[in-house]
């Protein structure tokens, strides 16, 4: 059960990947979250990517990859888990086949969301990096650099998407039925005693 969750920044990804995880028992495993653990920690890696984030800008390949990584050979992570916000860039797609094999990704969750919208909801979290200067910024970003993964994705034939819009257990019910539906991965434990 190895899956990916991809979206615009302010999408929801990150608090649907996180539902989903407990859902199926494999960890969430965001890169925006280890990189704010480092800059909230103080370590010699949360100093280097701090401004870089501030900014909406993308930590370098080299840094992420590394990161990222270690995170996927814990033990927790052998048998499955969701990538939220990894990988970003072609070069860490890449870097994600070579860690994990191309053919076992199962599936790729693509969040859809109005532009408007996600203003909006960014505006409100209030993060230290949700200006509208950075919101701006991580668009473009996304959009250039990130979008074009999808493509990669979709010749693999691996790639959901999903209505982004609506309440937060509503979406999580649409990812697990879709995940259902493509019969991907189990989404409902098998009855006790039977195989
Ligand atoms: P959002 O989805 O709202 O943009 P994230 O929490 O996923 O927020 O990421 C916050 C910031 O962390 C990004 O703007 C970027 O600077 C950095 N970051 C997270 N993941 C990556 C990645 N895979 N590659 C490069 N930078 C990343």
């Amino acid at each position: 059960m190895k899956l990916l969750f991809v979206g615009p920044p302010g999408a929801g990804k990150g608090t649907q990947a996180a539902r989903v995880a407990q859902r199926l028992g494999i960890p969430h495993i965001s890169t925006g979250d280890m990189f704010r653990d480092h800059v909230a920690r103080g370590t010699d890696l949360g100093r280097r990517v701090d401004s870089i984030m501030k900014a909406g800008e993308y930590v370098p390949d080299e840094i992420t990859v590394e990161m990222l990584g270690e995170r996927v050979a814990q033990p927790d992570a052998k048998d499955g888990f969701i990538l939220d916000g990894f990988p970003r860039t072609e070069g860490q797609a890449e870097a994600l086949d070579g860690l994990i094999g191309r053919h076992s990704l199962d599936t790729v969750v693509v969040f859809e969301v109005d532009e408007d919208a996600l203003v909006e909801r960014l505006l409100e979290r209030g993060r230290v990096d949700d200006t509208e200067e950075t919101i701006r910024t991580r668009f473009k970003v996304y959009q250039e650099q990130t979008a074009p993964l999808l493509d990669l994705y979709n010749s693999r034939d691996v790639v959901v998407t999903v209505d982004g819009i609506g309440e937060v257990d509503e979406i999580t019910e649409r990812i697990v039925e879709v995940l259902d539906t493509e019969n991907r991965i189990p989404t409902t434990a098998s009855p006790e005693g039977s195989p």
